[in-house]
């Protein structure tokens, strides 16, 4: 049996640190085959992003049509898409009955903006997927503090708040409909690009090859662990 698909939607970190090879890497990884849209280009260096330029939303929307049209698509990750009308465009063309992960990636590690637009574009972009923000995304689609159940009153499906940003134990809180629950393990002392982007991909993958969501979850963080484990300098 062939693996399920991914229909990934991301921008394009040139470095493989993060962003769309990233994806397809982890996609691969985690046992589904991954279909890759490009909906920004990025100057970007093993070490910071730099620009970013969005790709033209017509060129994205063709793509995601043709590859829908022609592929069995089980599930879809959103990453990074720019811009507004890159949101908004994507935000059309998710089909309701296809689980799809979006990581509303707001800026890049080193501080370098990497959406322009008001933030709640990719709050919208999210109605009825699985969102993954980090706690500085969740507080600017908020405008508020951090917390994934008021989130999750906004229109996800679910919300995984990630608190891998705040100091001590990160502790990870996945909202759903029956309830609030937290994932907590000791820090590992790596320092790593892209590792929301690889979390948000492989809880896809997980989705595309049919596991529950929490299941989906669990397997992507174990994964991102082990990705960091191997990254603590000796
Ligand atoms: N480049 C792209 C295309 C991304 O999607 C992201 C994050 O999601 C980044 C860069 C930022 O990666 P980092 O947080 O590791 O700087």
């Amino acid at each position: 049996m062939s693996a399920p698909a991914v229909l990934v939607l991301a921008g394009l970190d040139p470095s493989g640190g993060a962003g769309l090879l990233a994806d397809a890497e982890t996609v691969r990884a985690m046992g589904a085959r991954p279909l890759c849209v490009a909906t920004a280009l990025t100057v970007q260096t093993t070490r910071a992003a730099r620009r970013f330029q969005p790709v033209d939303p017509s060129l994205i929307a063709d793509a995601i049509r043709a590859l829908l049209e022609e592929e069995d698509v089980r599930a879809i990750k959103v990453g990074m898409v720019g811009d507004a009308a890159n949101a908004r465009a994507i935000r059309a063309l998710l089909p309701a009955g296809i689980p799809a992960v979006v990581d509303p990636v707001l800026a890049a590690s080193s501080g370098v903006p990497l959406f322009s637009g008001p933030p709640r574009e990719l709050l919208e972009l999210a109605r009825g997927a699985i969102l993954t923000p980090n706690v500085a995304e969740a507080e600017a689609l908020l405008g508020g503090s951090a917390d994934a159940g008021k989130l999750l009153e906004r229109g996800p499906l679910a919300v995984l708040l990630k608190g891998g940003h705040l100091a001590g134990e990160p502790v990870d809180v996945l909202a759903t409909a029956s309830g609030i629950e937290q994932f907590a393990a000791p820090r590992i002392p790596a320092e790593a690009r892209g590792t929301g982007c690889r979390l948000a991909s492989a809880i896809a993958a997980g989705l595309a090859r049919g596991d529950p969501l929490r299941d989906a979850v669990i397997a992507a963080r174990w994964h991102v662990r082990e990705y960091l484990q191997e990254r603590v300098p000796v």
